[in-house]
């Protein structure tokens, strides 16, 4: 596919959830008030936000992230590995009296998992903030979000972008309860199939891509300005005013698709910002997708601009 207008950097700021992943691995779950020794630890890098902020930085965008860690170890840790991947962490701040927000996950033999949130300093993540940082957003390409960050967050950022013509991009995972009237200047909504119904985008017949192609163009102007709906091992499509796409997913050896979506969003909001039509985003984000599922982990299975572009020749 013709990538000549992905050629600009463009710039993104990305208003996100920033956590540290404490994975414990166990041949089965605890019961309730039982204890059982695990077979092995990893702390990682997480939080949507973050996780965005970190494949929009590897797409070749110039990223700022707008997080908040907790005056923690888990927080140096954070910055530590921000700062690893190459992120500017100048708009990450600690708060005094909040913990750096933590998922706690546990992973049993069969790959099942249970996951606990707290959200900690994340809460900090406030409409306020979004004031405080007009001048960032109206100097942007695009601002990016996600269902982690509250809502009444989300609905201020939508109005700034609007007030300052930068482009608003909300991945809407988990699905929250925000306004219409945010959703309406998303452009694009990326949502998964589940986050997609939440929000009354739903496919005619049983759901197959070109169903949820057709469930993309009826919502444009409907639910969002634009919208891409991604479809895990399917692929992804994407729908705007005069502009509709439908990417099958590589077929590739699936190793680990944690992620996923948040390497698909970051990259699609990098090709934006430098300038991509929707279509031509979608293609680099299926195949940015494709190259994140063959490898473990989240942030560092990121693929760089240059290996996105090679996959999509
Ligand atoms: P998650 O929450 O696990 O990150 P998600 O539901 O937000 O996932 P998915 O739709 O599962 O997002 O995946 C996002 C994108 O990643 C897909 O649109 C696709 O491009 C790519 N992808 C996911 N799984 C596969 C796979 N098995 N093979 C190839 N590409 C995949």
């Amino acid at each position: 596919m013709r990538v000549a207008a992905a050629a600009r950097a463009g710039s993104v700021v990305v208003f996100g959830s920033l956590n540290v992943d404490s994975t414990s691995y166990v041949d089965r779950f605890p019961l309730p008030g039982e204890t059982l020794a695990s077979t092995g630890f990893a702390t990682a890098l997480g939080g949507k936000g973050t996780n965005q902020a970190v494949a929009a930085h590897r797409s070749g965008a110039a990223v700022r992230l707008v997080a908040r860690v907790g005056a923690d170890a888990s927080g140096d840790f954070a910055l530590a590995e921000l700062a690893r991947h190459g992120l500017d962490v100048a708009s990450i701040a600690a708060v005094p009296d909040a913990p750096t927000g933590v998922a706690q996950i546990t992973v049993d033999a069969s790959g099942e998992n249970t996951i606990v949130i707290t959200a900690g300093a994340n809460a900090a993540l406030t409409p306020e903030l979004v004031v405080e940082r007009h001048d960032d957003i109206a100097a942007a390409d695009l601002v990016l979000t996600q269902g982690e960050v509250p809502a009444p967050t989300i609905e201020r950022l939508a109005a700034a972008c609007a007030r300052f013509g930068t482009r608003f991009v909300l991945n809407l995972a988990p699905p929250i309860d925000v306004s219409r009237g945010a959703l309406a200047e998303c452009d694009p909504l990326v949502v998964n199939e589940h986050e997609a119904r939440s929000v009354g985008i739903a496919p005619e017949g049983a759901g197959s891509a070109d169903d949820w192609w057709g469930a993309a163009e009826a919502a444009v102007g409907r639910v969002a300005r634009s919208v891409v709906v991604t479809l895990g091992a399917e692929g992804a499509v994407g729908a705007a005013p005069g502009v509709s796409v439908a990417c099958a997913a590589p077929e590739v050896d699936a190793v680990d698709t944690t992620g996923a979506g948040d390497g698909f969003t970051g990259t699609l909001a990098a090709f934006l910002a430098g300038g991509a039509e929707l279509d031509e985003a979608v293609v680099a984000a299926v195949a940015a997708g494709g190259l994140a599922v063959q490898r473990r982990g989240t942030t560092d299975s990121y693929a760089s601009r240059d290996e996105i572009l090679q996959a999509m020749e």
